[in-house]
């Protein structure tokens, strides 16, 4: 949620600062603000409510605040209002210290009290210009440096904080400090970079350090020192990333989620290629030897939102192919649970950021029981990867659109890997069914780019169902994880309330919301559970429902009992997921557009959620 950003260097920063925060938009946000130094003269801020076309009018793109050192905000406001006065960056009194922040300073009230009492005045509603003044305060009380002023407000807030600084005393450098918000830091020759996220400085550098918890950092010259709370420096070496620069814009789509839903072929089979060697499957790299993988005998997941329906087939797939129990638990719930975990279990965190407040705190709890954890994330460093035992990196590059598409896509493979090797290990799936389960993996792209080739059928049924207020999903088993995952999408970005139901318990309640006209979507990927599933559709179709059956070619007779149907080739049926969700996020992308709302980047939502 929000985004800062920061350069210092040999070029002009406001230019670079709006670039950067232009691809941290997706993130969510309601203002935006930059601070920009020349040399020895003070700060020049400039700040504008609304998107951030605002403030690049404000600025005439950048080019009128001028200076070669600056941070910037997209704010997400949590204390007061969306407001210019509220927006980011914010300064102490005498323009001492100039700052951005990305988080929450719990102890506010007793802060803002005292530095009241020590006769600061204050002019906005946030948070974030109390951790402004305590820096500040610091600073002059105690007459120390930036680094040692910064860490004396870190010993005292309470909170999550990704901060960047600026003090007068100090033209051209950047202070930081963060603790459980995102924050990367970048170089490339005399130049230095900070963002929240790697596409908002993909363009400019490759070379990123890791800033850990209670760390802080000073960024000058195209260096970049780590600093401990004792305000002794940290060895650390540089991280490459490997995302193609490219991956970070739009390549002629006309919104990310189209693009990634496009990217997801390519997705599943790098991602599958990453652990897949010599005709087998190796999790070595990611923690699993055949060892670790014998005594798993129970999997807990825990995971928010569209990850959190990735855990949903997990449940199914590995349940059947390894016997063994799987709960699957949202971490928003799962941390106040009083967890029943010990060392003998294994828990799997799903989240594409790495960075999901809830699901990170789930994984500190499971590993303070002693649990064994496993990270599926695809953000190479971020927190949940750095604090899980180990890591399943999914391959699917930068996702923008705030609908996630092809992450969820990549998660699902790495369950199906677990899932295949597992089985192995326990030595329920024999050389023939591993052979053939590999295969069928490998073939889930080919089948994928085959659905996205009719994605015209889909939009002329889109086309028909743009105004509908409610809409239903059904599905058994598999089909019923899958419809989780295709109603959260239709309600993320066109607005429109659906719910999932699992097929049989419709006529437990929600079959009386039923009524004439009512869209009500059903998959059917899953061949022992077919025919149950089209007698709950008969009957709400009897009820005045209109049908839409997404199910696999050869059930052609099904046209006689519903309105539309989508086909989508076979697959070993474990492993349809990765093909009926493809009509599905088709279906919500195309409504949204039909409806006029911006795709990728939806009301209310934010990318990754950082707070609880
Ligand atoms: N808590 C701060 C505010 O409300 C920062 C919010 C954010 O992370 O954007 O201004």
């Amino acid at each position: 949620m929000c985004g800062i950003v920061g350069y210092v260097g040999k070029n002009q920063a406001a230019p670079i600062l709006l670039d950067g925060l232009s691809k941290l938009e997706y993130r969510g946000y309601d203002s935006a603000g930059i601070a920009i130094r020349d040399g020895e003269k003070e700060a020049e801020v400039v700040k504008a409510k609304g998107k951030l076309i605002n403030l690049y009018e404000k600025t005439n793109n950048g080019n009128d605040v001028k200076g070669h050192c600056g941070i910037g905000h997209t704010r997400w406001a949590t204390h007061g209002e969306p407001s210019e006065i509220n927006a980011h960056p914010h300064v102490s009194d005498d323009m001492n210290v100039v700052a951005v922040h990305n988080g929450i300073i719990e102890n506010y009230q007793e802060l803002k009290d005292k530095l009241i009492r020590k006769g600061y005045e204050l002019y906005s509603e946030t948070d974030t210009e109390i951790l402004t003044k305590l820096v500040d305060y610091y600073y002059k009380k105690y007459k120390v440096g930036p680094i040692d002023a910064i860490a004396k407000t870190m010993v005292r807030v309470r909170g999550t904080y990704a901060l960047a600084v600026m003090f007068k005393d100090y033209p051209d450098e950047i202070y930081v400090a963060r603790k459980d918000s995102p924050l990367i830091l970048g170089v490339a020759d005399s130049d230095c970079f900070l963002a929240s996220d790697v596409p908002a400085i993909l363009k400019y550098t490759r070379n990123v350090y890791y800033i850990d918890n209670l760390e802080m950092a000073r960024m000058h010259d195209g260096k970049i020192d780590i600093y401990n709370l004792d305000g002794d420096i940290v060895p650390k070496d540089t991280t490459e990333i490997t995302w193609d620069a490219e991956a970070a814009e739009k390549g002629g789509y006309e919104h990310f989620m189209m693009k990634e839903i496009h990217e997801q072929p390519k997705i599943i089979a790098d991602t599958f290629n990453s652990v897949y060697k010599d005709g087998k499957i190796n999790l070595s790299e990611v923690g699993l030897t055949d060892e670790e993988m014998e005594k798993i005998k129970k999997i807990e997941i825990v995971a928010c939102g569209s990850a959190y329906h990735v855990g949903m087939v997990a449940q199914y797939v590995i349940e059947d192919l390894c016997r063994v129990p799987v709960r699957v638990e949202l971490a928003s719930e799962f941390r106040y649970r009083k967890p029943l975990l010990t060392d003998e279990d294994f828990v799997i965190a799903i989240s594409q950021s790495g960075e999901t407040e809830d699901t990170k705190k789930a994984v500190v709890e499971a590993k303070e029981l002693g649990a064994n954890t496993l990270a599926i994330v695809n953000v190479v460093g971020s927190s949940i990867a750095r604090e899980a035992d180990n890591v399943f990196y999914t391959l699917a590059g930068p996702e923008i659109s705030v609908a996630t598409t092809k992450a969820y896509s990549a998660q699902l493979i790495a369950i199906y890997a677990i899932a295949v090797e597992l089985g192995r290990v326990k030595g329920l799936i024999d050389d023939a069914m591993y052979k053939h389960y590999i295969e069928e993996i490998q073939a889930l792209p080919d089948k994928i780019e085959k659905i996205i080739e009719n994605k015209e059928r889909i939009q002329w049924i889109a086309n028909k169902f743009a105004y509908s207020k409610d809409v239903f999903f059904i599905g058994r088993g598999l089909d019923y994880a899958i419809c989780l995952e295709g109603s959260l999408k239709m309600k993320e970005i066109s607005y429109i309330h659906s719910e999932a139901y699992a097929a049989g318990e419709l006529k437990h309640g929600p079959i009386a919301l039923i009524d004439d006209g009512i869209l009500v979507i059903s998959c059917l990927t899953q061949e022992g559970l077919y025919e149950k599933t089209t007698s709950n559709m008969t009957e709400v179709k009897a009820r005045g429902a209109v049908l839409l059956a997404v199910t696999t070619y050869g059930h052609y007779n099904i046209e006689d009992n519903v309105n539309y149907v989508t086909y989508i080739p076979k697959a070993d049926e474990h492993f349809m997921a990765s093909l009926a969700v493809v009509p599905l996020q088709l279906m919500g992308y195309y409504l949204s557009v039909a409806r006029g709302i911006d795709v990728d980047k939806p009301k209310n939502l934010a990318k990754s959620v950082t707070v609880e």
